[in-house]
């Protein structure tokens, strides 16, 4: 690894973020203190430092029924417009803190309709949220864009509603669609007039697949859903041959997925706890950097996960050896897959993250 590229150092380097979950990334503090306010009794305690070390436990234990429940209780938290509003500003807070530049965070608003907002309500309080974060982050001298991405849930029949909604929040923040949840037994074409009228649209659109569940799932996300990003598509390592001289094969899949530019939203932390990766080490987004698929970075879930986007790049850079000129190009990768107009996504590319990375380079000597 190179020894230059401390922990220190990645916090500066400008990340972009397109794959992290609202309710996956709420502070301990936040929701010990929105239980108190808003009478949430169910929490196993009300102090944040045990509460942040039972979300890893929880999330660490191998448990899925331990691993919902985390999110039963953020989401638990988030009934009222001004708790979202919270929990939306202080991420916006935290990723600009952590060097991020731009991030699309993504959130089901059908989640947070237990005590009756509506789904407007919901959307209006995130996007209320973003927008104050990214006039602080600016004031001081942080500035980030935040844009926001509706999920729905795979398993409910709710997510033609949601791309409508996505849709018609398209000029206020919102970026795209997405559908999260439980992958096997519930496949992508399960929602297909969803994804039509996304498509119909000219909107945009992420699908988890091929994290828990493998090719078929991310076949049936590229090729009958149109998706434009997979959202982990990890498991496309499946479809990679490894022979004894050291070649590496691509079937047809990958092949396609690979030369069609399909960004994949690689979280590896988050692989490794539900399982998709064994370890940092064998993390497929080593070769699949190799390989030049158009691989990104991701948390996904800061909170579940004791996460940021610096430490998904310390890890990269102390167990995989990546390189500063890689992370740039991770980095630019993600910029590129981002669902801003072309222009914008440029602008920040050669006017915020090539000359900072050039400037990261030329202070700590590394050639580029
Ligand atoms: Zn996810």
């Amino acid at each position: 690894m190179d020894e230059k590229l401390t922990f220190d150092v990645i916090k500066t380097v400008p990340k972009v973020l397109l794959h992290d979950h609202l309710d996956g990334g709420v502070r301990p503090s936040t929701v010990a203190d929105l239980a108190i306010k808003n009478g949430y009794k169910d929490l196993p305690t009300n102090d944040p430092l045990n509460l942040a070390k039972w979300f890893r436990q929880a999330c660490d234990s191998g448990s899925l029924e331990k691993y919902l429940e985390t999110f039963a209780h953020t989401v638990g938290v988030m009934q009222n417009a001004e708790s979202i509003k919270r929990v939306a500003f202080e991420a916006g807070e935290d990723l600009a803190n952590d060097g991020v530049v731009y991030a699309e965070i993504r959130f089901a608003p059908e989640l947070h309709q237990n005590n009756g907002l509506t789904l407007d309500q919901v959307v209006e309080a995130v996007i209320k949220g973003f927008s104050e974060a990214e006039v602080q982050m600016k004031n001081e001298g942080k500035p980030i864009v935040l844009r926001a991405l509706l999920t729905a849930m795979r398993t409910a029949a709710r997510s033609s509603e949601i791309a409508e909604l996505a849709v018609k929040w398209r000029e206020k923040g919102v970026v795209g669609f997405d559908i999260a949840g439980k992958e096997a037994g519930f496949p992508p074409t399960r929602h297909l007039d969803a994804f039509d009228a996304v498509r119909r649209a000219n909107f945009h659109m992420t699908i988890h697949a091929g994290e828990a569940f493998g090719l078929p799932s991310i076949w049936e996300a590229v090729q009958i859903c149109g998706t434009d990003r997979l959202g982990h598509g990890v498991r496309i390592i499946d479809d990679l041959s490894f022979k004894s001289d050291g070649e590496i094969k691509l079937g047809e899949l990958s092949a396609y997925v690979r030369d069609k530019r399909v960004p994949l939203e690689l979280c590896p932390s988050s692989n490794i706890q539900t399982g998709a990766a064994k370890s940092i080490k064998e993390h497929p987004i080593g070769v699949l950097t190799k390989l030049g698929f158009r691989a990104t970075v991701n948390t996904d879930n800061r909170l579940m996960s004791d996460t940021s986007m610096s430490k998904e790049m310390y890890l990269l850079v102390t167990e995989l050896g990546f390189t500063l000129k890689q992370l740039q190009w991770l980095t630019v990768n993600a910029m590129k897959s981002a669902f801003i107009p072309f222009d914008q996504r440029l602008k920040l590319i050669n006017e915020t993250i090539k000359p900072k990375y050039a400037q990261i380079a030329k202070d700590l000597n590394i050639t580029f």
